[in-house]
């Protein structure tokens, strides 16, 4: 089977004979913080105050058609209504710190055993490809859409993070179920499964299942963002102001498949997430499964890191992570990879750099723009031209700056553009 590739992008280093590790999971924290939403436009209502004690699993924000759980027992010591997450919205963060009485520590048990749609409202399965959104909203949605094909995608940012390979080996039961049963709600017609085609351990499993289609694609970065899964599964591009549900097709990932699975068949709530932590002082990349609310430095520490020994810490990784400073940032739904770097690691920008039309950020760019064009006009306040010249087409894949040999920041100046004119819109 050929595996399907795109223009442009960056070949993914892939290590020879890896062998798998078990994912490690973390026990519970002593303190979480716990975000109410991640999405502005999302609402959920807060319902808990500081002081009052919650069991592990209690409901502490209720949407429209989702839920917050509480992730430890434990007392609401704080509660901020101005907590600033990486992407820099703001957000309502719920802080618990869990009891010494051992007693109080027990949760709840599991679900009712209620219907699949309830279920997946009680568990708090949400879904981050694309957008963090709840799972039922997005099915809903497909379904109203009348979608004709799921994507569900099994690629990692990097080849070597190996976290959907692993979840594949120790829990492939439960993500293929998950699979269905995403496919049932959401009504799609076909179930169509994106792996890499070197990911040799994840194609043994899903290898001869006739009930999916498997599409394999090259280790290229990013073939993982959901324009470029789109056009390696159906062959056509959409354009930025359209989504593919307006192609009858739509993308969710394995993760969610699990999940799914674990609320629905095994009446579980979903109080973790599996990260993977790369980079400077670890020999390879660690996979884990995280309680949401963990501050980013107790995960850390429980790898046995020194704080003081990583001089930046990237979510999503080195091309087009965001960097964060504070080790008070929580696990949240969406993050993935967290991505260490030493000092010696750093790599410098040179914002003061001059462009000089070597074309290379052309050549690389996977959506065939035009980055030092787009980039500049951001840089120079002129929103139209940028607009004009497709800014929101960029991907913010990295792959521009990565290769701009003067360090120009491409990436970032398209990112400050396009947060400046949703600004003006709004
Ligand atoms: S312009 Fe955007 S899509 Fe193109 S290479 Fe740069 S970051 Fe990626
Ligand atoms: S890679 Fe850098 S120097 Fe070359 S055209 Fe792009 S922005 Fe200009």
């Amino acid at each position: 089977m050929k595996a399907a590739s795109f223009r442009g992008g960056l070949r993914l280093p892939v290590p020879e004979n890896v062998e798998l590790k078990p994912i490690k999971a973390f026990p519970a924290p002593d303190r979480v913080l716990v975000p109410l939403t991640l999405d502005p436009e999302q609402s959920v209502d807060l319902l808990v105050k500081k002081g009052k004690n919650v069991k592990e699993g209690e409901i502490i924000g209720q949407g429209v058609s989702s839920v917050v759980l509480a992730t430890i027992s434990g007392k609401i010591e704080e509660v901020n209504k101005d907590f600033r997450l990486p992407n820099g919205e703001r957000t309502t963060v719920v802080s618990i710190q869990a009891p010494e009485d051992e007693a109080l520590v027990k949760g709840k048990d599991g679900l009712l055993p209620k219907g699949s749609l309830e279920k997946i409202i009680q568990a708090g399965v949400y879904d981050y490809t694309g957008r963090p959104a709840p799972l039922l909203d997005k099915l809903a949605f497909h379904r109203s859409r009348k979608i004709k094909t799921l994507i569900v995608s099994c690629l990692d940012e990097f080849f070597v993070q190996g976290r959907t390979t692993a979840l594949l080996h120790q829990h492939g039961q439960d993500v293929l179920d998950g699979i269905d049963i995403l496919k049932g709600i959401s009504g799609a017609q076909e179930a169509v499964i994106v792996v890499y085609a070197e990911a040799v351990q994840a194609l043994e499993i899903l290898n001869g299942l006739d009930r999916f289609k498997i599409v394999t694609v090259q280790a290229r970065h990013p073939q993982h963002k959901e324009q470029l899964l789109v056009t390696a599964v159906t062959g056509n591009e959409y354009p930025a102001e359209l989504a593919p549900e307006d192609f009858g097709v739509t993308t969710l990932n394995a993760e969610t498949a699990y999940n799914a699975a674990r609320a629905i068949n095994h009446n579980r709530l979903i109080l973790d997430k599996l990260l993977t932590v790369a980079g400077s002082g670890l020999e390879e990349p660690v996979n884990c499964f995280a309680r949401i609310g963990t501050p980013l430095g107790e995960v850390l520490e429980g790898l046995g890191l020194d704080r003081n020994s990583i001089a930046k810490l990237i979510l999503g990784g080195p091309l087009s992570g965001v960097a964060v400073s504070d080790l008070e940032t929580p696990v949240t739904q969406e993050m993935d990879l967290i991505f260490l770097q030493g000092r010696d690691d750093l790599y410098h920008f040179s914002p003061e750099a001059v462009c000089f039309k070597c074309g290379y950020c052309v050549e690389i760019c996977p959506m065939r723009l035009m980055p030092f064009f787009i980039s500049g006009f951001s840089e120079g306040q002129d929103y139209e031209l940028a607009e004009k010249n497709d800014i929101f087409s960029c991907i913010e894949c990295g792959c521009c700056a990565h290769v701009c040999p003067v360090h120009i920041p491409l990436v970032q100046w398209i990112q400050l553009g396009k947060s400046a004119i949703r600004a003006q819109r709004s």
